[in-house]
């Protein structure tokens, strides 16, 4: 039996999910001061859901998505985003009733069929926030802001905010078609899939990484020169916002993200020394997806930030997450008769909020201060027959092998001043 995890899945050893978790109370935190609930939809939802609200000429919905037939017949597929789920929800549920704004996030992992690198997985886990309802320039700062925000409160530096605005449909199709025109013209110095994202899915070759595609886009006509009125003060109302609150950003008129709902907002962060999967969080405006999925017109808003790349930065940052004690106290047995007595006395400790271990191996008593060592317990309390006929129990420093006695009733607060004085 082949015991590896699949290709582009991997498993959160605990140094990782202890980042993984490190992140997440990060965020429950800082999340809720900008007024946001956690909503958390199911890992997979009906195909439709993904197919339209994405995009079928989309590369998530044309060749990434996990999608399988369940036993009842219905097309299933696992996610890979959350803002179709969350938008989904939201009308399933009348969670945006007219007048009204819903702010919400959850954390989970997705699934894209990708080719797996550095900071590309198959299943990755992010982190999701989601605005519903407000369409003022206001909101699209507040959640840039916060995105920004949730990094530096991890301690990453270094990152560049970039910005861009996609129109909406007053202006965005004409300018499709002069991308489509300007594609065509080109066609003979782009690679071939961006030659063919003409008849597709245009915008999308402002995406690709070829330098020599990169070269011709850079000179492909830019939507900023031609948004219609209402994008073009939204956009500016966005910069202003954030000026004000002092947020440096770099408005990147190439930045179009791969998914067609985005309307107006869009915006990434980036972060050094990850080469090509350099995006560690993005999101956008799109004011036409809960219409698409047949509710009524709400505009919408959100972001998503990826652990994977986030826990690279990390890394290479010098940022540690600190771990929890494990074991403070190890409890040995110096007999094999008192094992019950051990056994009550561990759970006495954890109860008392003291982290405890004790051996289930039947080790001699050596071996036990051995292991107490490995688990770097700072105190054991060994317990033998004659101290527990007296009372009492001894305390063993682990650093110094220094041993004294202490009276077995009060045991837990003699232990928590004994650790408390470091
Ligand atoms: P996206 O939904 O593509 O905008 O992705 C949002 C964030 O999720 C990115 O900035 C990455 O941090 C992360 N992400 C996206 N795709 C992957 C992947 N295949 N593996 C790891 N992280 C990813």
């Amino acid at each position: 039996m082949d015991y590896r995890a699949p290709k582009g899945t991997a498993d959160m050893l605990p140094e990782t999910a202890r980042a993984w978790e490190h992140m997440q109370r990060t965020a429950q935190e800082l999340f809720a001061r900008y007024g946001y609930q956690p909503l958390y939809p199911p890992v997979f939802e009906h195909t439709e859901i993904f197919a339209r609200g994405i995009g079928e000429a989309t590369d998530i919905v044309s060749k990434e998505m996990y999608t399988f037939e369940d036993r009842g017949g219905r097309s299933v597929t696992l996610r890979p985003e959350a803002t179709a789920s969350i938008v989904r929800a939201s009308l399933e549920h009348n969670l945006v009733p007219p007048g009204s704004v819903a702010k919400l996030y959850f954390m989970g992992p997705m699934f894209r069929y990708e080719r797996p690198q550095a900071g590309r997985m198959r299943q990755f886990w992010q982190i999701d926030a989601e605005i519903l309802g407000a369409a003022e320039p206001s909101a699209d700062a507040e959640m840039i802001a916060l995105l920004a925000r949730y990094f530096e409160t991890l301690g990453i530096t270094g990152t560049t905010l970039l910005v861009n605005s996609m129109g909406d449909d007053a202006c965005r199709p004409q300018y499709r078609e002069k991308v489509r025109a300007y594609i065509r013209e080109h066609s003979e110095q782009l690679c071939e899939e961006c030659a063919r994202r003409a008849d597709t899915n245009p915008l999308r070759a402002f995406d690709c990484k070829k330098p020599t595609c990169r070269d011709v886009m850079d000179l492909a006509p830019k939507l900023r020169d031609e948004l219609c009125r209402d994008c073009a003060a939204h956009y500016s109302a966005v910069k202003g916002y954030l000026d004000d609150l002092g947020i440096a950003y770099v408005e990147d008129p190439s930045l179009v993200r791969g998914l067609d709902y985005y309307t107006r907002t869009v915006f990434e962060i980036q972060a050094p020394g990850l080469g090509a999967q350099n995006a560690i969080g993005g999101g956008g405006r799109y004011d036409r997806l809960m219409e698409q999925f047949g509710g009524p017109p709400t505009p919408g808003l959100g972001f998503a930030l990826g652990f994977e790349r986030t826990l690279l930065v990390m890394q290479a940052q010098g940022l540690r997450v600190p771990a929890p004690a494990t074991a403070e106290v190890y409890v040995a047995r110096a007999q094999p008769e008192v094992a019950s007595a051990v056994f009550e006395l561990a759970a006495r400790l954890r109860e008392a909020g003291i982290s405890a271990e004790l051996d289930h191996q039947a080790r001699s008593l050596k071996s036990q201060f051995k292991q107490a060592d490995r688990l770097g317990a700072r105190l054991a309390l060994v317990v033998g027959p004659d101290e527990l006929a007296g009372g009492e129990v001894t305390v063993r420093a682990m650093a110094t092998s220094q041993e004294r006695r202490a009276p077995l009733s009060g045991i837990a607060e003699v232990l928590q001043g004994l650790l408390a004085e470091g």
